[in-house]
């Protein structure tokens, strides 16, 4: 028999237009698609031990032989059909269901069943009604896939059933040849993994406790493995195919800059400089993610990129997601840049500059469908996950040579996470803060206390000239705010500025703002002719205010560790103390949020996010439109460990996957569907 797991859906016996067009609503597109929809759970039905009492309420799986099935016409209008089933222990047990009327047919006298359900109490009898129910054919009743075993349960939309899927699944998984596998022998081995085929139908039908571990493993092993192997691939293949401008730096110019500089560097942004130095310079296209916490310091190393290429004479566009962040970048870019004589520019909705004369390009997305510069030497995009697959191919249009790229994200995502979810880029790290920096210091403020923390602000900045931002309730996460948060932040700044601080001088921010009025608002934030600044969340990233040193977040509950710690690195950017305040807008406030007042690494905090809330809602990973992990999870570090591992392996000793030929052909048709291109 040939492999027939790519056929459509359709193929399979009982799958008409009507159910494919169902399976095709869960992602269930041919054959190996239904293979790889995974149980959620499974339910525990096997049989009940022949000693047990029968106790109302509780679930059993019992075996035996039916009476005549009774058809009965309720008043209601429904039909009722009725047996008892006879077990080899003497029970008989009552059982009915409704609306089967065929059930007289199916169920002839004498018939051999296993039936599962909750045990009810009925006009005084024990009976179950309307229990699943297995027709025992053979004599082996370990075969049954519904009843008297762990049974799939499968996440499903209207219209399909478990029982449906287990239907199709069953006689499947059996006619499958046992040539399925793909991994090499050598792996298999070595991690004693169990065999692919296998895997599939442990997954389905478990047999026991032992071989389901096995089979998932093996089956999250496969998983990451394709994406690390994908990764690899990705990795070597840019570093062999393109030529991209060879930017050198002399030691003499690299030196210049560094003397530039208002401060000294730490050791991470050396490190980041030195590796993108490193990548310029090679003649192939750069494609790093400079990662660091908000407020590491990464716009100095950006800067440094820029300058290589600035030097080359070939201009550099830098991407932000929002005008605001545009607006901070290009004003703390030109301070390391101006002393050089580069030029800034800002492209916003409203202006417009010549791309040809341009040396440095500040704006957002929609700079890719403005004209360019033709021989761009530095791409640099603020939060990577944002820009994707396609975006590159249009920024690469109209280039003669592909341009370096430099990501840069705050999202603390750990390296091997990165690696494996960011498949074709570098990574630099900024680990270490600017020297000087005193950790925010973090509360958890119960409502009780909400009065005091006001007082205690007002003093502050009465007292000390500071600065504070309240943070509005996040309502959606979403970049563009919704109506709802605008509202809550101007019936939260009318609160504040009236009633509260009427003596403080209150100013809103918020995403409904025009991008000119959002300037005017931070510019006089920034030149402190506010006192508080209220905002939405959405506005949070990239705002430089070093005078402002205190923050208040409303519903902190609704953030994550990483996207709290994020916000709060707005505050604690010059060598004065910050503060952070956590509101709660539950009563019991989540201990979760505890952890921000002992804990000040974005990376360790990103950590807890994963195993607290999953990595769905890892920081930024959600976004990310990279990748749909089914089985195997981003918190697995061990097994992200050891298929790194491997894939290095084995691209080593075979960088085309000549010798896998089902490897290949398996990475291929798996990745169509796991990395979706954003
Ligand atoms: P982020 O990584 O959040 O983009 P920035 O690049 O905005 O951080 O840097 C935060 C602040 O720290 C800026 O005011 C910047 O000038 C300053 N800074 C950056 N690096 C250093 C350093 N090595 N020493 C002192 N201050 C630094
Ligand atoms: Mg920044």
């Amino acid at each position: 028999m040939t492999d027939k797991t790519s056929n459509p859906i359709e193929s399979l016996s009982m799958v008409g237009p009507s159910y494919a067009r169902k399976l095709r609503k869960l992602g269930i597109n041919t054959v190996e698609d239904l293979l790889h929809y995974y149980p959620i759970r499974y339910e525990d039905l096997t049989l009940l031990s022949n000693d047990s009492p029968l106790i109302v309420g509780e679930k059993v799986t019992l075996q035996g032989t039916v009476s005549q099935v009774t058809n009965i016409h309720t008043k209601s209008g429904k039909t009722l059909q009725k047996t008892i089933l006879h077990t080899q222990e003497g029970i008989n047990l009552p059982i009915s269901w409704f609306n089967q009327p065929y059930l007289t047919n199916t169920l002839r006298p004498q018939t051999n069943l296993i039936v599962s359900g909750k045990l009810t109490e009925y006009q005084g009898r024990i009976s179950l009604q309307s229990p699943q129910y297995e027709i025992i054919k053979s004599s082996k009743p370990n075969e049954t896939i519904h009843t008297n075993r762990l049974v799939p349960i499968y996440p499903l939309t209207a219209g399909l059933s478990s029982k449906y899927l287990r239907t199709r699944l069953a006689p499947l998984l059996k006619s499958l040849t046992n040539k399925l596998e793909w991994l090499p022998q050598s792996i298999l081995t070595q991690l004693q993994l169990i065999d692919y085929h296998l895997a599939l139908q442990q997954i389905h039908f478990p047999t026991n406790q032992k071989l389901f571990d096995a089979a998932r493993y093996r089956l999250q092993f496969d998983e990451l493995f394709l994406l690390q192997l994908y990764a690899q691939l990705q990795k070597s293949h840019r570093s062999q195919q393109h030529t991209a401008h060879n930017l050198t730096l002399t030691q003499s110019q690299h030196q210049r800059f560094i003397d530039s500089l208002p401060f000294k560097l730490t050791l991470s942004q050396i490190q980041s400089c030195e590796e993108i130095r490193q990548d310029l310079a090679q003649g192939k296209p750069m494609n790093r993610l400079l990662e660091g916490e908000v407020g590491s310091g990464k716009t100095v190393v950006a800067a440094y990129a820029a300058f290589i290429s600035l030097i080359h004479k070939l201009p550099v566009v830098l991407m932000a997601p929002t005008e605001i962040l545009c607006q901070q970048h290009a004003r703390s870019l030109d301070q390391f840049l101006a002393p050089f004589g580069f030029v800034t520019s800002l492209q916003t909705r409203s202006s417009r500059i010549d791309a040809q004369k341009a040396q440095l390009v500040v704006g957002t997305q929609a700079l890719l469908h403005r004209d360019l510069p033709s021989s761009i030497g530095v791409v640099i995009i603020d939060e990577q996950h944002r820009f994707g697959v396609n975006q590159r191919a249009m920024l690469a249009q109209k280039q003669a040579l592909p341009p370096h790229i430099l990501s840069m994200t705050a999202t603390p995502i750990p390296r091997t996470i990165a690696l494996t979810l960011y498949a074709d880029l570098d990574v630099s790290i900024i680990e270490d803060m600017p020297h000087g920096r005193k950790p925010v210091k973090t509360w958890v403020v119960p409502e009780s206390k909400r009065k005091s923390a006001y007082i205690w602000l007002q003093e502050q900045i009465e007292s000390n000239q500071v600065q504070a931002f309240i943070v509005c309730p996040l309502i959606t996460e979403s970049e563009t705010p919704s109506l709802d948060e605008v509202k809550a932040a101007v019936s939260e700044y009318e609160n504040l500025s009236k009633n509260i601080f009427p003596s403080l001088r209150v100013e809103l921010i918020h995403g409904g703002l025009k991008s000119k009025e959002k300037q005017s608002v931070l510019d006089r934030f920034a030149k402190h002719e506010a006192d508080i600044l209220v905002a939405t969340p959405v506005i949070e990233v990239g705002i430089d205010i070093p005078n402002a040193n205190i923050i208040l977040i409303e519903a902190a509950e609704r953030f994550g560790l990483a996207a709290l710690h994020q916000l709060r690195g707005r505050v604690g950017r010059s060598s004065t103390q910050g503060y952070c305040f956590l509101f709660s807008s539950q009563k019991q406030i989540p201990k979760r949020l505890k952890h921000l007042e002992s804990n000040h690494s974005g990376l360790a905090l990103a950590q807890i996010d994963l195993e607290t809330r999953g990595a769905g809602n890892l920081y930024g990973t959600q976004q990310s439109g990279h990748i749909d992990l089914k089985i195997a999870t981003l918190t697995d570090q061990a097994l992200i460990h050891t298929t790194y591992e491997q894939a290095k392996q084995l691209i080593k000793l075979d960088p085309l996957l000549k010798k896998h030929p089902l490897l290949k052909t398996k990475l291929k048709t798996h990745l169509e569907k796991a990395i979706v291109p954003n």
